[in-house]
């Protein structure tokens, strides 16, 4: 007889108990090779199993349990819901059972089998009948039926192992690998955020009790991970910061009251909060890397410019990256003139410089005579050199990668300075989400928008009332206001949807459409990406000044451009464009003292068609103008809503928890991780080898940490 066996995490499943032969290849299909992964394949969910009841007691209206055999099925293909029916009788009692939309239970489902069921009951004729019921096809050796309730967990399976069997795999091992499990959190911090520990977390989610048990066994898991990637984003951060320096600007009453008197507003209590905190990073040598966040409008250039000119009084240059030209030239146009009679120099750099001032461009920003250089990606080329970058600014983020503040992190002098990172962003990211993206970077918000505003109207309108809203529009222009029209692409085009084709505007066949029609006499330009920078620039500027009444544009206006007298936006096919976009769009109306006016032009929507779900997403456009609300409610109800790039972010790896339900686990995590970084920034102690090796292995390579362990 062979020596008792002992097992490890890593012995082979072909090795272990209660694993058949013919369950192996399936097992490693979906990557369970040994002990340990098996017990780490969890559940996809829980499923309650009613207690079961013999056909004869059970009553109508209820969930309910039970079994018996399939005496007849048939097929009904009658539209428009064709079903599957079967008779299953327990004894000599009769229970009636239908699938609606399910003709394929035919090959599943045949007489002679005996079936599990579960489903609400109906009266029906002189007996019951359950529509949709859940059902199990029982083997020979079936365990007997249960007569009390239990909670079994749902593997994901395959077509080569079903669930069931992964169940039983899974429970007759389950004993051997407990013990086998060292817990890699410290008790103390389990005790105080009252969860299981490893094992026993694993015991409740393979082997539950009831339900709960199953939801605290999860609760632990989904933190864990959690846990991991804080921990992570933090030991990246402490890393960072301890091998890079930055300069030290000073602040004191003197520089903030020259700063002040450039602006020709007030600044808002929400402004000056979000200038006080990064301020208070500025005037330290560690590297500062901040999100300014606020809403389309709320004023994020002024905190920006405050922080520049920090730079600059310390003796140090700045620069601020925009994404687009449009946005690159409108910033340098507007710290120009609020600079105009300061000794500030102010150099820009885009495509659209000859080579003459190009080089001037450069120069100066080489020499250190350019105090602010202003531009778009242009300032990230290797041509482009500081004297001495105290600050980068960047405005909308989402346009730009991690990538992108490495490479102007990299324009410092030396390889151990580093200039201050800030990224402004108007996109709404909900706080939990920002958070674990973004981690390494700290968040200031502007809440709220400069005072004067008037809060924007936003209505649904379908298409075929399209024409009222340019006779609205034609109205409103003929008393001094000014229009965009926002449509998807620069030349229609059909698109195919199910059976229907429908036509998508184009920006030049609805400017003719306007000039020939409802806007008849009324100056009207467009705008778009295949105008040269020089065209683009030429026409907001007759926007701006008000020659141009009507701008038909394409997305090109989304991100920052300013236009005070612009109080309607009317965005033609809505539904095509994503609700983060939409906001945006509808930021650019309504800038100035008079209210804006968006009016959202929707395409028929076909009740069955993905569409209802653009409806829903205009809805809860028209029902807010708080973009942080709108985020959250969009990250509800989409997952997240294709706000934010999830893959760059490490969210895609997370296997467990889920952001949306374990939100307040996501947040303890990250103060938890922060402690523990805070005490220990390399978890070098040895009683702390097993969290990092842990951490390295489930996210080293995505947060780039592998050296540092
Ligand atoms: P965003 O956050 O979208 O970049 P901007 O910085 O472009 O917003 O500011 C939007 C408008 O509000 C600009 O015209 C700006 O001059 C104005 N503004 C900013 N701060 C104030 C303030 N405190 N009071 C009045 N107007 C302000
Ligand atoms: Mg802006």
């Amino acid at each position: 007889m062979p020596a008792p066996r002992s097992f490890t995490l890593a012995t082979p499943i072909d090795q272990l108990e209660g694993v058949p032969a013919r369950a192996v290849p399936g097992l490693r299909q979906l990557g369970i090779t040994n002990l340990g992964k098996l017990i780490a394949h969890l559940p996809l969910r829980h499923e309650r199993l009613e207690a079961e009841a013999p056909v004869a007691e059970l009553q109508a209206d209820r969930i309910v349990s039970a079994r018996g055999e399939i005496t007849a099925t048939r097929t009904n293909p009658r539209r428009p819901r064709p079903r599957f029916e079967a008779v299953l009788m327990d004894g000599t009692t009769r229970l009636d059972l239908v699938w609606f939309n399910a003709l394929y239970l035919r090959d599943k489902i045949k007489p002679g089998m005996r079936l599990r069921v579960q489903g609400k009951t109906k009266r029906y004729g002189p007996g019951l009948q359950i529509a949709n019921p859940k059902f199990e096809i029982l083997s020979e050796q079936a365990e007997p039926a249960s007569t009390a309730e239990r909670v079994r967990p749902v593997y994901p399976a395959s077509e080569r192992i079903k669930s069931q069997t992964i169940e039983k795999i899974i429970e007759a091992n389950l004993p051997r690998a407990l013990p086998l499990l060292t817990d890699h959190l410290p008790p103390a911090l389990l005790e105080r955020r009252n969860l299981p520990s490893l094992g026993r977390a694993y015991e409740m989610v393979h082997h539950p009790q009831n339900a709960d048990d199953a939801l605290r066994g999860l609760r632990r898991l989904a933190y864990d991970e959690l846990l991991l990637l804080q921990l992570g984003v933090h030991m990246k951060r402490a890393h960072l910061r301890e091998q890079l320096k930055a300069p030290a600007f000073v602040r004191n009453s003197e520089i903030d009251r020259r700063i002040r008197a450039r602006l020709p507003f007030r600044l808002t209590p929400s402004q000056d909060a979000a200038i006080d905190e990064i301020t208070a990073d500025l005037c330290r040598t560690t590297p500062t890397n901040r999100l300014l966040q606020g809403d389309v409008g709320s004023g994020k250039t002024a905190v920006a410019l405050y922080a520049m000119l920090l730079a600059v009084a310390a003796g140090h240059q700045a620069a601020l990256m925009a994404p687009t030209e449009l946005l690159a030239e409108q910033h340098h146009a507007t710290v120009r003139s609020l600079l105009h009679d300061s000794k500030v120099e102010i150099r820009y750099l885009g495509s659209s410089l000859d080579e003459a001032d190009r080089a001037r461009s450069l120069k100066d920003s080489e020499s250190g005579r350019a105090a602010i250089v202003i531009g778009t990606h242009a300032l990230l080329q290797e041509t482009v050199r500081f004297r001495s970058l105290g600050l980068a600014v960047i405005d909308e983020q989402h346009r730009f990668g991690v990538h992108q503040r490495a490479a102007l992190r990299q324009k410092a002098a030396d390889a151990r300075t580093t200039p201050h990172v800030i990224v402004m962003t108007a996109t709404p990211i909900p706080r939990t989400l920002a958070l674990t993206m973004f981690g390494d970077l700290d968040v200031s918000v502007i809440h709220g928008m400069p005072p004067g505003r008037s809060p924007i109207q936003t209505r649904i309108v379908p298409r075929t009332r399209r024409d009222e809203v340019y006779e609205f529009v034609r109205q409103r222009l003929q008393k001094e206001e000014q229009a965009f029209v926002v449509v998807p692409a620069i030349n229609s085009r059909e698109t195919e949807t199910g059976d229907s084709v429908r036509t998508v505007t184009g920006v030049r066949e609805l400017v003719r459409e306007l000039e020939l029609g409802a806007l008849r006499g009324i100056p009207i330009a467009s705008l778009h990406g295949r105008m040269s920078a020089a065209e683009r620039t030429a026409t907001m500027m007759r926007f701006r000044s008000g020659q141009i009444r009507c701008l038909v544009a394409t997305t090109i206006v989304e991100v920052g451009v300013d236009v005070p007298d612009a109080t309607l936006m009317v965005i033609e096919h809505a539904g095509n464009f994503g609700l983060a976009q939409l906001h945006q769009l509808r930021g650019r109306v309504g800038r100035g003292s008079k209210p804006g006016v968006c009016l959202l032009i929707a395409d028929e929507d076909d009740p069955d068609s993905p569409n209802t779900t653009a409806r829903g997403r205009l809805d809860l456009l028209a029902s807010t103008n708080d973009g942080f609300a709108l985020a959250e409610g969009d990250w509800q109800m989409r997952g997240s809503g294709g706000f934010f790039d999830e893959r760059q972010s490490g969210l895609s790896t997370l296997r467990v928890a889920d952001l949306i339900r374990d939100r307040d686990l996501l947040e303890l995590a990250r103060r938890d991780a922060r402690e523990w970084i805070a005490k220990s920034p390399a978890l070098a102690d040895p009683a702390e080898a097993l969290v990092l090796r842990r951490l390295l292995k489930t996210f080293g390579t995505q947060l780039g940490l592998v050296a540092v362990g």
